[in-house]
């Protein structure tokens, strides 16, 4: 079995693989330097493996010298590239020791190809042969160039670099990461400076494995980039639970503002409710006393009745509205027409109006097409909007009037606004507003707005509020209407 030409190449097929991976993350996230710096520094050790490769399989000086040179560009790309990765990933290191290092390292790139045969050897006489792992592989007899030491020096000054960033993290409060990554740099790269000087200074017999030691620098790196990952999701799962907590409270205070609306309208629902009830009482008498004369005037009679029918049909649908309120359960998203939803707000808020002497003026648009959204949800906007407009108009003398206004836009949106004839809302506060518990009412608790803009952004709306230059508060929202979702 050839296992050398098997664990070089798959060395360098991985390193190419998780580089490549990485370089794609990069891609889509160019903010993320230390995933650019770990496809780089794979890249290299790849190219390191196949040069090594290329030289323990070469027949001659004249294959294995070109490999050898071009062995110093690729691990000029791992080195320049680990120095990346430290400072991005660690966020420490000092830049003008990194500098050094690599100015140190380019010098030496530099010098091994203007040098006649190369950096490491002065003079090559040829190949010898050894076994390694069952198979023959070359390595070069020859004298060793000094030039060699500008190559070791650059080392050393980046061993210094890598120290001193992992000992920055270490104080930070990271031991674990500076452990695992600076730890695996230092390691590895000292073994690998070392094999080299030993094997170049012909005192230790063996092909350059440096490839080898860079790939154990490779996996620390992906297991620290993996270990981001891990945390980023665990975040985002985290995120979302507390999204989903935080929507889950959001209905239920939802449910709980409407409770308290509906108690605070009971006198004018109550009146609103026995209205009907009078109506039926009286009409039901009258109809009795018709039937009890001789000749019964059925003409009246019918009329009775029938004004009984409308006083019971007012009086189920307040009731209707009263139950939907009051019901509490996951929104239920159904096909709507605003301007419906509209009306059953202002037919539970009529008493209370009629009670405050405020004038609803509605300007409804006809043929609306429908849209989608939660009955409930979209009602309680309504009412917090119109008892607000109420509120604010309570200390303006008469006429108190809201006007309600309905428009389809050109892009299939349905614009509602509430304008009131109140004082408006002080500029500064504008903003403000829509902040919980931001009130200017006594018994106020500041919750109804921004409720609202929750209510209306899972409807992919945004309430809006300004002051109309004829005076008054104006608040507006747009929903897309079926139409639009379903061009
Ligand atoms: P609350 O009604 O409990 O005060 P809201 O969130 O509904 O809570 O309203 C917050 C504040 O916004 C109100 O206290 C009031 O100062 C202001 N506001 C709301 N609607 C109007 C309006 N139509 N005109 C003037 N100010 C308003």
């Amino acid at each position: 079995m050839n296992w050398v030409t098997i664990l070089w190449s798959a060395n360098a097929a991985t390193c190419l693989s998780l580089g490549s991976i990485q370089l794609l993350a990069w891609f889509h996230d160019r903010s993320k330097t230390d995933r650019l710096c770990f496809a780089l520094a794979a890249f290299g050790t790849a190219g390191i493996a196949t040069c090594e490769l290329l030289m323990m399989q070469a027949e001659s000086v004249a294959q294995f010298n070109p490999a050898l040179r071009w062995l110093h560009a690729a691990a000029w790309v791992t080195f320049v590239s680990l120095i990346g990765f430290v400072h991005s990933h660690l966020h420490a290191g000092r830049l003008w020791l990194s500098s050094l290092a690599i100015a140190t390292r380019s010098l030496s790139l530099l010098i091994n190809f203007l040098l006649p045969i190369n950096l490491n050897y002065r003079e090559m006489f040829g190949l010898s042969h050894l076994q390694f792992l069952n198979q023959s592989i070359s390595t070069a007899n020859g004298i060793p160039s000094p030039w060699m030491l500008t190559g070791q020096l650059a080392l050393t000054l980046f061993l210094l670099f890598v120290i001193d960033a992992t000992i920055t993290c270490w104080r930070r409060g990271d031991p674990r990461q500076s452990l695992i990554l600076g730890g695996t740099i230092v390691f590895f790269v000292f073994a690998a400076t070392l094999q080299v000087i030993l094997v170049f200074w012909e005192l230790f017999v063996s092909p350059i494995t440096a490839s080898l030691f860079f790939f154990g620098i490779v996996l620390a790196m992906g297991y620290a980039l993996s270990r981001d990952l891990l945390h980023a999701t665990q975040l985002t799962q985290e995120l979302q639970h507390a999204e989903r907590q935080s929507h889950a409270q959001t209905l239920e205070l939802a449910h709980l503002s409407r409770i308290a609306l509906l108690n605070e309208l009971s006198a004018s629902l109550a009146h609103e409710l026995n209205q009907p009830l009078t109506v039926i009482l009286s009409n039901a008498q009258a109809a009795q006393r018709f039937l009890a004369q001789p000749h019964p005037n059925y003409p009246e009679l019918s009329e009775a009745l029938q004004d009984i029918v409308t006083a019971n049909h007012h009086a189920s649908t307040v009731i209707q509205h009263l139950r939907t309120l009051f019901k509490k359960g996951p929104p239920q998203l159904q096909s709507l027409q605003i301007n419906d939803v509209l009306l059953a707000a202002l037919s539970l808020l009529q008493s209370d109006l009629r009670h405050s002497h405020t004038i609803v003026e509605t300007h409804l648009a006809e043929n609306l097409p429908p849209i989608t959204g939660d009955r409930v949800q979209l009602a309680q906007v309504f009412l917090n909007l119109l008892t607000n407009a109420r509120d604010a108009m309570a200390k303006q003398p008469t006429p108190k009037k809201i006007i309600v206004t309905t428009t389809l836009l050109p892009n299939l949106h349905i614009r509602v606004r509430v304008h009131d004839s109140g004082p408006g809302i002080p500029p500064h506060q504008l903003q403000q507003i829509f902040q919980p518990f931001f009130t200017t009412k006594i018994h106020g608790l500041g919750l109804g707005l921004g409720l609202c803009q929750s209510l209306l952004a899972s409807h992919h709306s945004l309430l809006s509020a300004e002051n109309h230059p004829n005076g008054g508060a104006c608040f507006h929202f747009s929903l897309p209407s079926i139409t639009h979702s379903n061009p």
